[in-house]
């Protein structure tokens, strides 16, 4: 096998049609992995001297790079422009489905009193919690299967996240030289996240609480643990207690937009002088508090006033997006109301049943979508994507309700190719 074909067949990459269609400078890409695997067990052999200095034994340091090589799918993340860039509409829409909250909402009733406890010890609204949980892992469903030293020593070993691989790397060793977690725990994203709510080793060790009081901190198995942990991190990162991330607010019928972004914060009471009031007629509960305005789809889609705590939520995931997913999805798990305006373009979510349509269409077109499960992953959006373009549409990878009227076009014509095929000639 080439070394080519081996670092495809690690990505689980290696049908023959995808190695047909790689792009030429891809193809080049022999020589250049060598290379890439040369300059690896240099940095895994030189990094041994700084891995000892900080107290990791050799015996450990080798065990936990028997056999690895640069992760090629760690590459490729680090290298690459998102492939997908969805409207913050779109991405809302995905992340706050009606599967997720009333998932959400069931783990809320099972965890019940443990979760009032991490609440009232660090102040963090556990709704919040489970969002973020929701957000993280789909409530523990997919903590990430990646082994966790080899994905952070490929983005240590050179390029643009090298530094942060490295530090992250020695965290994640000295984790397991303490004894908080064998080395077969470190498992997770692509990045080095871990555990029910993807915590990086820095912050596990920094942050990570042994809330049941069996005297570990466990992120990996521990719900409690994990959901506490998250909650202390949010609270260092100065979580204002009893206080919200934002509301939804309309603008008057005149407005300067350019008033939007972080640095024209001011009292809600100032931006209420403004015109600007909270959507359904409620009231604003504390006027006084420093707010700014964020107009994800500009002038028409929704507005919100967005507060501290909004910026907390960022510490965690550093998109806007990724903070108004958790703070609508931590509203909506409280009981609160989907947005009262709706996003401009468009974005009806599919239901469950038509998310599994889709993904069996795609599927028996021969699109590769993963396993068919009814969740909208990033193999199913690449799918999706590919048939956009199959068929000249713009080709944002998100699940239109128009895509699916297309496959069901698609396979209206197919059987009507088929009946034609087959129907006796008219005796005329
Ligand atoms: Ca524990």
């Amino acid at each position: 096998m080439s070394l080519l074909f081996r670092l495809l067949a690690v990505a689980g990459l290696a049908g023959a049609l995808w190695v047909v269609t790689l792009p030429a400078a891809l193809t080049l890409a022999p020589g250049a992995a060598e290379a890439n695997e040369a300059a690896y067990r240099r940095f895994v052999k030189s990094f041994r001297a700084t891995a000892r200095k900080s107290g990791i034994s050799g015996e450990l340091y080798d065990r936990a790079f028997k056999g690895l090589t640069p992760d090629p799918v760690v590459v490729k993340k680090n290298a690459h422009q998102p492939e997908f860039v969805l409207s913050a509409g779109q991405y809302l829409s995905l992340t706050v489905s009606d599967t997720r909250i009333e998932k959400g909402r069931a783990r809320l009733e099972e965890l019940g009193s443990v979760l009032d406890k991490i609440e009232a010890r660090w102040g963090v609204d556990k709704h919040v919690l489970v969002a973020i949980w929701g957000m993280e892992t789909n409530f523990g469903l997919f903590k990430g299967d990646m082994n966790v030293v080899r994905s952070l020593s490929t983005l240590g070993y050179r390029g643009r996240r090298a530094r942060f691989g490295r530090s992250e790397l020695l965290a994640a060793l000295k984790i397991v030289q303490r004894g908080e977690a064998p080395l077969e725990a470190m498992v997770g994203s692509w990045a080095g996240a871990m555990g029910h709510t993807q915590f990086l080793p820095s912050n596990f060790t920094r942050y990570a609480v042994d809330f049941d009081g069996d005297g570990k901190r466990d992120i990996w198995e521990t719900i409690p643990d994990a959901l506490a942990s998250t909650a202390r991190f949010l609270s260092s990162a100065k979580w204002q207690a009893g206080k919200t991330w934002g509301y939804e607010v309309a603008l008057p019928r005149r407005f300067n937009t350019k008033l939007a972004g972080r640095r024209n914060a001011r009292s809600i009471k100032r931006w209420q002088a403004l015109g600007i009031k909270r959507v359904r007629g409620k009231a604003f509960p504390r006027p006084a508090d420093t707010a700014s305005l964020f107009l994800p789809a500009g002038r028409n889609g929704p507005a919100f006033l967005i507060l501290r705590n909004f910026r907390v939520i960022m510490r965690y995931n550093a998109a806007t997006k990724y903070a108004l997913a958790v703070g609508h999805l931590s509203d909506r798990l409280r009981g609160g109301e989907a947005f009262a305006r709706p996003w401009p373009g468009g974005v009806r979510p599919l239901n469950t049943a038509e998310r599994f349509e889709l993904q069996r269409r795609l599927a028996a077109k021969g699109y590769e979508v993963g396993e068919i499960d009814g969740i909208l992953g990033s193999k199913t959006r690449a799918a999706v994507k590919a048939y956009q373009k199959e068929k000249k549409r713009r080709a944002d990878g998100f699940p239109h309700p128009k895509i699916l009227e297309l496959l069901r076009a698609d396979e209206g014509a197919a059987i009507a190719e088929d009946a034609a095929a087959v129907a006796p000639k008219p005796a005329n």
